[in-house]
């Protein structure tokens, strides 16, 4: 017997009937055996709409009250399903990331995990009932609820499946498994049956969002067997793990690309060391991910100094620089 967690993304719960499939996939699991700790993500859409809601409201919405917002997306999926796993005669509980207590950092709206408490989690589990948790959110030493980041009931589920030591996290999603690059893009992309974490990293870290960045840094920091499936299709989906002596010889594993790049440069900064740090560490101290950078050439002791950040950032970042 073995325990999983598996985490199901937004179109694998995007209307009433696909939950209801989400419960069966569920209980089959459930009755070979397996402890199931599930994940879900708000329904497809329903994160972009309360956004939206915001946008409405204000210029620039961020923080606490967004979290406030964006949580109740999750909240609505852990109920219904399991209303729907209830219905099936499996006994089932939901719970909140703050209810959990998923502690984070004060961070609003990319809130890092800090420690998760297992207790009411393993009570279930013991009680033969299956878990299910909101993805993407958790709450700060306060009690504030916070979010993960776009993408972040992924690691979610990897930090669940840490703290638990589970055997497998699987992640369900749209596609069968990590391509060579976006499959939607590229029909012709091929599918791995494996790919070790660093070569995950580097795509998610380009652009490629079937994984979240962070649960695939978990996952490596953790040593937790990690593996992408399809909700809709049967298969094997592909495994991520560390790196095997076969898999070295790829030389290129896949390609990835991002379309929400925003680009900031300074002109004329004084062309000395540590200038660099200044100008980053501010951008860091407010967590915000810098992508890349490029410093040029210098010029009677000046140059020009780029770097890019998730376009959501960038409002941020020119305040900071300002
Ligand atoms: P979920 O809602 O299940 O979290 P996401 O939309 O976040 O799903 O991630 C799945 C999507 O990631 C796929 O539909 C696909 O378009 C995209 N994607 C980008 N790069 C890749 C890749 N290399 N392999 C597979 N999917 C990719
Ligand atoms: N619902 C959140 C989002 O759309 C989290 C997730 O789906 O992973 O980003
Ligand atoms: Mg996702």
């Amino acid at each position: 017997m073995a325990l999983i967690v598996q985490k199901f993304g937004g179109t694998s719960v995007g209307t009433v009937d696909r939950i209801r499939e989400v419960a069966k996939k569920v209980i089959e699991y459930r009755s070979d055996g397996h402890d199931l700790v599930v994940v879900v993500s708000a329904m497809s859409g329903e994160t972009n709409r309360l956004l939206g809601l915001a946008n409405e409201l204000h210029d620039h919405p961020r923080g606490r009250e967004v979290d406030v917002l964006l949580s109740t997306g999750e909240q609505v999926t852990i109920a219904l399903l399991c209303l729907a796993l209830e219905q099936m005669g499996m006994p089932a509980t939901s719970y909140t990331g703050p209810q959990v207590r998923i502690l984070t950092d004060n961070s609003h709206n990319k809130a890092r995990i800090m420690r998760i408490d297992d207790e009411k989690i393993r009570a279930d589990l013991s009680a033969g009932k299956v878990v299910v948790v909101a993805g993407f959110q958790g709450c700060d030493e306060l009690g504030n609820i916070t979010t993960l980041g776009r993408g972040g009931s992924d690691t979610t589920a990897v930090a669940l499946a840490a703290a638990l030591k589970a055997d497998e996290c699987q992640i369900y999603t749209d596609v069968d498994g990590v391509y060579t690059t976006d499959p939607r893009v590229v029909p012709e992309a091929r599918r791995l049956d494996r790919i070790t974490f660093e070569e995950m990293l580097e795509m998610a870290s380009l652009g490629a969002k079937v994984l979240q960045i962070r649960s695939v840094e978990f996952a490596s920091k953790y040593n937790v067997p990690l593996r992408v499936l399809s909700s809709f299709t049967e298969g094997g989906g592909t495994l991520i793990t560390s790196e095997e002596a076969s898999m070295e010889q790829a030389l290129i594993s896949g390609i990835a690309f991002n379309r929400d790049e925003a680009k900031l440069t300074i002109e004329g900064v004084p062309d000395q060391p540590g200038v660099a740090a200044k100008i980053l560490g501010p951008i860091a101290s407010q967590n915000i991910e810098v992508d890349m950078i490029i410093q040029n050439i210098g010029h009677d002791s000046t140059t020009d100094f780029t770097f890019t950040v998730h376009r959501n950032d960038f409002q941020t970042a020119m305040s900071i620089l300002q």
